[in-house]
């Protein structure tokens, strides 16, 4: 932490003073300014005005609404049963999904946009993970606001801007001001150009600065990951986890299962900081996934998209393999090919904000070394450094699974069984991608950010991924509308404080 005591002159000052500006800092900063319209509000965001929105922006843009406190509440507590959410945050987080759908559609409006039951991009009216521990009682609907891609985010954006709420982009804070002793929180040390600045907070800080989906460091420390990438923003990099730990914060959470949002199939290639999302509806199935050893390892046509990329092993879930098979690689063939574009463009960070266009029969990314092309499956092994005969075996052994209508190995569904027979053949590289993280400081379900005592660090909130209630398992449409809760929570209690 910096001390007050350290501070010469304050550069800038603000009533509250928001870090990070995806969905979290963005409600946060939308309640705080209603609830008190005279109030200076001030957002912090570290990346510039293009690549602003974070996670938020990039996102499945899916709502999870609930119409039922108890269903909900037995649901969730149901998936996270091995590291329990405290039952009074739980309780009230309950209650307060339950009336969160008029909140929502009452930001859609403001913004002239549409609310809809449905995630946009999917035929299904709800999106049920986890039936066994009761998804059916606890969804009433899955809810988007459009436009696909980024309309959830998109809505919320405008209304910051009707609010005319102050915005420093380029500016990542860097540390907290803080009393040594007692720990309260009266402003943030930022980084501006070359320059550090000194921001006063006079009535609280709000911490929303997300995740470490992109700290490889902090990924393999605190979640064994060897490599992996994110799927959404370049810019969460763990600095609130880091900072938070200096300033007295309990951290929690850190290695909730698979990270709440999963381990998912991805591709990486030089020039692009994140990772690109293999698609997740098929026209044609003559592929496969090999790991390392040349040999496939689960079932690639499950719709594993519906329990966020969890596999149900002795009774429990945990995350598919992805992880920890070593190098992957993706095998098809000219069918394949050329009736599927092989990553989707309605969420990620390289489609939706970079606006990087996949071809649609993948030719660009052939010419440009992504896919690799072989004119028999031996040669193609070859080529991107594997065993010949052994890959060509693995295909055999799936062709012929393919002729008989079963997969003995991994019970892939017969309907998916085509073989990878049409040449030329294909293979690309996979790596484990990541969703989001959850971990982040303890925090109640006000926002307040607690010590290692449990007690509320003075004039400190935290909202979103950062510090997320989630603990083990997670139902799609969570985070968002978390992000909107504990965000909400955040921006209210923040403003109702007296100026120090
Ligand atoms: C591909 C993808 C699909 C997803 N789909 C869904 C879905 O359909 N439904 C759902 O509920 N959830 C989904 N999620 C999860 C959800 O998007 C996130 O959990 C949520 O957006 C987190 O919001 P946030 O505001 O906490 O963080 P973010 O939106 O990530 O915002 C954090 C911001 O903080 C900034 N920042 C970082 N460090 C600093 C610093 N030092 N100083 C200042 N600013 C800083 C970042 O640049 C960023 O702009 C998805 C995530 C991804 C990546």
């Amino acid at each position: 932490m910096a001390s007050l005591a350290g501070i010469e002159h304050w550069d800038e000052e603000a009533d509250v003073v928001i870090v990070g500006y995806g969905l979290a800092g963005a409600t946060a900063a939308i309640e705080a300014r209603d609830r008190d319209p005279g109030a200076d509000i001030l957002i912090l965001e570290k990346l510039g005005a293009q690549h602003a929105g974070g996670n938020s922006r990039v996102s499945g843009q899916s709502l999870l609404i609930s119409k039922d406190k108890e269903a909900l509440k037995d649901y969730q507590r149901a998936l996270s049963r091995p590291n329990p959410i405290p039952e009074e945050m739980l309780d009230a987080w309950a209650a307060r999904m339950v009336e969160l759908e008029p909140y929502i559609e009452a930001r859609a409006k403001e913004a002239g946009a549409r609310y809809i039951h449905s995630a946009g991009w999917s035929e299904r009216g709800r999106i049920l993970e986890f039936p066994e521990y009761g998804a059916e009682q606890a969804v009433a609907h899955t809810a988007t606001i459009l436009p696909v891609p980024s309309g959830v985010w998109l809505a919320f954006e405008a209304c910051v801007k009707r609010r005319r709420i102050r915005i420093a982009h380029d500016t990542p804070i860097v540390d907290l001001v803080q009393d040594p002793d007692t720990l309260e929180v009266f402003g943030v040390i930022a980084q501006r150009g070359e320059r550090r600045i000194a921001v006063k907070a006079k009535r609280a800080v709000v911490m929303a600065c997300g995740g470490f989906e992109n700290n490889l460091d902090m990924q393999r420390n605190y979640f064994g990951l060897a490599h992996c990438a994110p799927l959404g923003t370049p810019g969460n990099t763990g600095d609130g986890i880091r900072i938070l730990q200096k300033a007295g914060a309990a951290l929690w959470h850190l290695r909730n299962q698979g990270q709440s949002g999963g381990i998912w199939p991805g591709f990486r290639f030089p020039g692009h900081d994140t990772v690109f999302l293999r698609t997740l509806f098929w026209q044609s199935f003559s592929w496969i996934d090999i790991a390392s050893d040349d040999q496939r390892f689960f079932d690639e046509t499950a719709e594993w998209q519906l329990t966020h990329y969890k596999q149900k092993l002795q009774g429990e879930y945990i995350d598919t393999p992805h992880h920890r098979v070593g190098r992957m690689h993706m095998l098809f063939d000219e069918t394949t090919r050329r009736h599927n574009r092989l990553v989707t463009e309605v969420m990620t960070w390289n489609s939706v904000v970079e606006g990087y266009g996949w071809s649609e029969d993948n030719a660009n990314e052939i010419e440009r070394g992504w896919i690799v092309r072989g004119e028999s499956i031996e040669d193609l092994a070859a080529r991107i450094g594997r065993d010949p005969t052994a890959v060509a075996a693995t295909v055999d052994r799936y062709n012929r699974a393919c002729r008989e209508g079963v997969d003995t190995e991994f019970g892939r569904n017969a309907a998916t069984l085509q073989p990878i027979a049409a040449p030329p053949y294909y293979a690309i590289e996979i790596v484990p991608a990541i969703v989001c993280t959850g971990g982040g400081a303890r925090r109640n379900i006000e926002s307040e950010v607690l010590d290692h005592a449990g007690r509320p660090i003075a004039r400190l909130y935290e909202a979103g991924e950062l510090g997320s209630m989630f603990s083990n398992l997670y139902q799609n449409g969570s985070y968002l509308t978390e992000a909107m809760i504990s965000g909400r929570a955040a921006g209210r209690n923040a403003v109702a404080r007296s100026p120090w």
